[in-house]
This record gives C-alpha cells, structure tokens and sequence, in this order.
C-alpha cells in the first residue's frame, strides 16, 4: 500500500514525491511517458543536454525558490537573451534600447519613447480602459511597428489565432525597457542546472518507486486500490473523460538535427517572427551550457492544433475556458482522496518557480499538522 500514488512525474508531481517521501510517506509515480521530468526532461546526447521539449530556463524573483531548488543541482551563469529574426533581420530581444536602435535608427530612450508614444496613440485611438486583448495590450506597450515585426506573425503562429481573439496576460510576460539590456527576464535569479534537469529529477524521486510507460488514466481503478490518495498532475478534463467537453490547449511539434558543424546560430534561443516560417524557434541547446563539442545539436519548435492525440503544452487560459475550467475544479473538489496540481492539472501558464511554489503550498497544506 501507498500513501500516494502521483500520476505525471513533471515539476509538480516529482517536488510533492520528494516532500512526501522526506516525510516518511511511500509514493509510487506513474508516468506515462518514457521518461521522468514532463516537460523540462533533459537527454544527453553528443555531450550535450538537449532540452526535449523546449527551452527550459529557470528564473525567479523568490530567493526562497531559489536556494530550494539549488539543493538539487548547481546552476551556472546563463542568462536568457534571445534574438528575433525577422526576415533573415536579426533583432535583440526582449523590446529594449538595442531592439529600438537598430529598428528606427535612433540612440536615445526619449526617442524610443517619443516614437512608442506616437504609435500607440495612432493605433489605439478608441481605446477606451484597459487594453482587452493581446494586440491592444502589445499596441499600448510597445506601438505598432514592435507589434507588426516582432509580435502578431509570432503570436498568430504560437496561438494559432488572431491577436485580438487572445489574453492580453499572454504578452504581458515580456519586459519593454528602455535601457541596453537583452536580459529576456527581469528576475533576479536566473540559470541552467549544470548537467540538465533530469538529474534533478533523479534526485528527487529517489525515495519513491517509478512506473515509466503507464498511464494513469488506464490503469486508475488498481492504482487507487494501492494508495490511500492520488495526486493527478495530467490535464484535469481528461481525469473526468472530458465529460464536459475539452478545455482548449495549444500542442507543439519539435524536430532535433545533429549538425557537423560547431556553433550554428550563435545562440541558444532564437525566435522567428514573421508570419511565413513554420516554426516559432529554432534553440541550440550547448550555448545553454556554454558547450564547446565539436558538433551541434539545434530543435525546431512547430505550433500545431490540439486535439486528444496530441501532448497538451499550453493552456488557452481565455475566459471562455477558464468558465470550463471552474466547473472541472468543482467537480474536483467532490472527488474523494484525489488532489490536482500543476500546469495541467490547474490549467494555469505556469512557468517553473511557480510550480515549485505551488508544489510546496500543496505540500503545506498536505502536512499541516
Ligand atoms: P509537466 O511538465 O507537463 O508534467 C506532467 C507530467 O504528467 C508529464 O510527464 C506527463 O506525461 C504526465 N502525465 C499526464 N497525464 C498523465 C497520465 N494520465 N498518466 C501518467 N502520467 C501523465 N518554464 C520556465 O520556468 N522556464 C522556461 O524557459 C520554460 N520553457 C517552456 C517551454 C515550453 C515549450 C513549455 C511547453 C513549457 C515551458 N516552461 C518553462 C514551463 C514548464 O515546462 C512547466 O512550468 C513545468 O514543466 C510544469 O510542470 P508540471 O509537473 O506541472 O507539468
Ligand atoms: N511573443 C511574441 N514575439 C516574441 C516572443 C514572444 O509575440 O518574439 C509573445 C507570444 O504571444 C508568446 C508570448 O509573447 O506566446 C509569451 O512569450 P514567452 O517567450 O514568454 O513564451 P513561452 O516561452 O512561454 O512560450
């Protein structure tokens, strides 16, 4: 018998395994894929730690966070400063002095401004609030010739609708400043674990017993006779048979090349934002660990469609599924010894540090005594 058995071995699910376990609890993880760590799995190849399923680089403001999760792995000095090519023009990114410099030819932050002020004021005449959607939202922040470079081909692609249809929470992620400074975020606390993120999973499940390959879903009426509570980190409307239809999700394809050469594009994270090129990024994993193999290893990132068959990456979090989303953590909260967390389980755009904040108030909660 289990105290817990943990369906998904992602950030969530591992962090909560390895809190349990810490207190003499026994957890038994079912994952179904092949391998542990969801969606920040690292696999070495070439000698070099290809992040599988997307850039994964950890940042945050919390120093709590951070000396938490630096008991699991030395972090080194990265710091994320992708580019845009737009059209074979290469821009820094996020929106900042560089970006501006290069795209109006100017020096100084009052012309930057200047030029934003007069471009949201053109674009947004009729605004009247606060900017509804995603391309109100990017109009008012950065105008309309950031907007038509470097956010709605991109946006379109990764969302797979019109920036008008979208939140605008989706953009307000990215930082504008008008200082010289690519630092994509603004945390104080920024890195990649040393070795990749799987050996952190390691670490953190190995108290418990590991099934790789089984889903939860299939096998749940055995699994919850084995444990006294479950803990479902997968997308919560597939735990209920999406009996109340399915909450909208965006899925990605990647592709991984092995290449002859060195250094391919210079960078780690490159974005492409023009409309026509398939993919949204093209991510050169050794320049996340300042690798200098003599070949490269480079993923292509495709936005596609969601549908059953497909992974669930992103959650659509409009207000047209957060209505679906709320009647699923009501019919949660009925659901006997059976807890959900995570990016899927809560459909939230959670990034690490908010799944290991999560995890660990999961966690407080858990264990109160
Ligand atoms: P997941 O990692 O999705 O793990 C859930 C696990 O549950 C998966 O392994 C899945 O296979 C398993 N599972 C699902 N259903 C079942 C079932 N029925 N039975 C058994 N197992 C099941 N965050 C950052 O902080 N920085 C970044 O740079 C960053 N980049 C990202 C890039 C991309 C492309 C994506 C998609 C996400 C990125 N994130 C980033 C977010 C980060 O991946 C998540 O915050 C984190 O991985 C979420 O952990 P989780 O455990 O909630 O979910
Ligand atoms: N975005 C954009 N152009 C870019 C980068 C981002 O328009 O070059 C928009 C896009 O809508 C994206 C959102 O900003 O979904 C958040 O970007 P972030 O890089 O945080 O996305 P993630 O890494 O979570 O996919």
């Amino acid at each position: 018998m289990f105290d817990y058995c943990i369906a998904g071995s992602g950030l969530f699910g591992s962090i909560f395994a390895y809190e349990a376990s810490k207190r003499g609890k026994k957890c038994l993880i079912v994952e179904k894929r092949d391998s542990i760590g969801g969606n920040c799995y690292t696999k070495t190849q070439e000698n070099i730690n290809v992040h599988l399923y997307g850039a994964h680089i950890f940042r945050t403001s919390s120093k709590a966070i951070w000396d938490y999760v630096r008991q699991f792995a030395d972090f080194n000095h990265f710091i994320n400063s992708p580019l845009a090519n737009y059209k074979g023009e290469i821009y820094n990114l996020p929106f900042n002095m560089n970006t501006f410099c290069k795209l109006w030819n100017i020096s100084t932050p009052k012309q930057a401004r200047d030029i934003i002020e007069s471009q949201r004021k053109s674009a947004l005449k009729n605004l009247k609030g606060e900017p509804k959607n995603l391309e109100e939202q990017a109009l008012s922040l950065v105008g309309s010739d950031v907007y038509e470079k470097f956010i709605k081909g991109y946006t379109q692609k990764q969302w797979g609708r019109e920036c008008k249809d979208l939140p605008a929470s989706i953009i307000r992620r990215i930082p504008v400043r008008l200082t010289y400074d690519n630092n994509y975020f603004n945390d104080p606390y920024q890195g990649i674990p040393k070795g990749g993120y799987t050996p952190i999973f390691q670490k953190l499940l190995s108290q418990c017993e590991v099934r790789l390959n089984t889903d939860f879903l299939a096998h749940q009426e055995e699994l919850k006779s084995q444990a006294k509570k479950v803990l479902f980190t997968g997308a919560i409307d597939s735990y209920f048979g999406y009996k109340l239809g399915a909450l909208e999700y965006r899925s990605l394809h990647f592709t991984h090349e092995t290449l002859e050469i060195p250094n391919y594009q210079g960078v780690a994270v490159v974005n492409f934002t023009d409309e026509q090129t398939p993919y949204t990024r093209i991510i050169e994993h050794k320049h996340f660990e300042f690798g200098t193999q003599e070949r490269t290893i480079i993923s292509k990132e495709y936005p596609q469609d969601w549908d059953k068959s497909k992974e669930p990456y992103y959650p659509i979090n409009d207000d047209k599924n957060q209505a679906l989303f709320a009647k699923y953590q009501e019919l949660a909260k009925s659901e006997a010894n059976v807890l959900f967390g995570g990016r899927l389980g809560e459909y939230k755009y959670y990034d690490m540090q908010d799944v290991i904040y999560a995890a660990l108030e999961l966690v407080k909660r858990e264990f109160a005594q």
